[in-house]
């Protein structure tokens, strides 16, 4: 059933009540304010950001068009790490929030995300609008957050929910009975968290010969969620399935699917995405396939102008079905340094492997190892939903992964090993992260 065209345009009419903008949104209205909003940065930063001061890269006169942003120079995660000097653009008293992030990086030290009230108000606004794409009033909203992380309903999203006159719920990721048991209890009607969790959570409660759970709608947030998983959380729950992309630098929310699933709708008051060639760093064109570089238009706190992510998207080209001007990004998303080289000089993406091996439903969890740099041992640990003592499981999720391409190819020429095992307890059920470990069975040159 098609939604109402009231919550189809919700995406849009958020967009030009946040510019100023007549209804309905126009592709080049929106594109006149933002080239505004750009210009009003730059010159903001010259005057405010030290960063910039000390870089000397901003231009005195205001830019003509979108693309003369090319012009300048990136920021990397590595200029928050060092923080010197600061790409703080406001006082101190200024910062309602600092998030910390920690970095996968040699150094071990921190990135810091600082945010004002009105940056926590503008985030609030789109996540508004993104959840009310699927959220009604009397729903009951419940968030999977980690344990780990105290507050989980934070950044707004509560808020967000409270607006839509819904009720929001925090419900803990952790051992997979106790969160059925939760969502038992609770009866929420939306579901949102890390697509492990909710997958494993549906799978369970799908298996266990308990109620079942009465979930309509799912988005899934802050990890990959490929098709495979995307399609076995809709499956299990009979629910229409959300995917989102957004990351802490982005101001949290960043793209959503509308009810058409084709390609997630861009926050374009509020930022501006490049696809640049991750090693050239020359802009790409719309369809191409590159890193995904953030101009946040609107942050307040700490801007970053053409900020590189580490992740690896395209825009989509055309228009979404919906009939939203807002720009598309590709589902498809991938960590740049989640790719693992293998013995044999072949690459095989992590995201690739979930394709293959989600499908099964008794695969609640994959985690991988990866030993030696190339990988000349991977090992896969699979956590199961229902019964590991499967042998003919085991033989056929092994042929799943040894058909991969690029794990045949390493197979053949480098004489790659895989291993599959079964494990009770995956090594989280919030972000998963490849495991890299050093020397391989030759004990290693590291
Ligand atoms: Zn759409």
């Amino acid at each position: 059933v098609k939604p109402p065209p009231s919550r189809i345009r919700r995406l849009d009419d958020w967009a030009a009540a946040c510019l100023g903008l007549p209804r309905p949104l126009s592709r080049d209205g929106l594109d006149a304010a933002r080239l505004d909003r750009l210009n009003r940065l730059i010159a903001r930063l010259r005057r405010a950001s030290p960063f910039h001061r000390a870089r000397g890269d901003l231009p005195e006169r205001p830019f003509a068009s979108l693309a003369e942003i090319a012009s300048l120079g990136f920021t990397t995660p590595a200029d928050l790490v060092r923080a010197d000097p600061p790409l703080l653009a406001v006082s101190q008293g200024s910062v309602d929030r600092v998030v910390t992030l920690p970095t996968s990086g040699t150094s071990g030290a921190p990135k810091r995300i600082a945010f004002s009230a009105a940056d926590r108000a503008a985030t609030v606004d789109f996540f508004t609008a993104g959840m009310g794409l699927f959220t009604e009033a009397g729903d009951r909203v419940a968030f999977l957050f980690p344990a780990e992380r105290p507050g989980g309903v934070g950044n707004g999203l509560g808020e967000a929910v409270r607006r839509l006159a819904a009720e929001p719920l925090a419900i803990p990721i952790g051992p997979v009975d106790e969160m059925v048991a939760r969502l038992r209890h609770e009866r929420p009607t939306v579901l949102a968290g890390p697509p492990v969790a909710i997958l494993a959570a549906a799978r369970r409660a799908g298996h266990d010969g308990g109620e079942r759970l009465a979930v309509r709608a799912v988005l899934v947030s802050s990890d990959r969620a490929g098709p495979a998983m995307k399609r076995a959380i809709a499956t299990a729950l009979g629910a229409e399935v959300h995917d989102h992309w957004g990351m802490t630098e982005t101001g949290f929310g960043g793209a959503v699917d509308c009810a058409c699933h084709d390609g997630l709708h861009l926050r374009e008051p509020d930022l501006l995405v490049e696809i640049v060639d991750p090693v050239s760093g020359r802009p790409l064109p719309t369809g191409e396939v590159g890193e995904i570089v953030v101009t946040t238009l609107a942050h307040e706190a700490m801007p970053l102008l053409r900020y590189r992510t580490g992740d690896r998207g395209r825009l989509m080209p055309g228009g979404c079905a919906c009939g939203s001007v807002l720009a598309r990004l590709d589902p498809a998303i991938e960590r740049f340094d989640e790719a693992i080289a293998l013995v044999g000089g072949t690459v095989i993406s992590p995201a690739a492997l979930d394709e293959r091996l989600f499908g099964f439903d008794a695969v609640g969890d994959v985690g991988l190892e990866a030993v030696g740099d190339p990988a000349d041992r991977l090992i896969v640990r699979i956590r199961t939903v229902a019964g590991a003592g499967d042998a003919d499981l085991a033989a056929r999720l092994r042929a799943a992964v040894i058909e991969d391409s690029a794990v045949a190819a390493a197979i053949a020429r480098g004489g790659l090993m895989v291993e599959l095992g079964f494990v009770e307890t995956p090594p989280s059920l919030a972000k998963r992260r490849v495991v890299r470990t050093g020397a391989a069975r030759s004990g290693g040159s590291g």
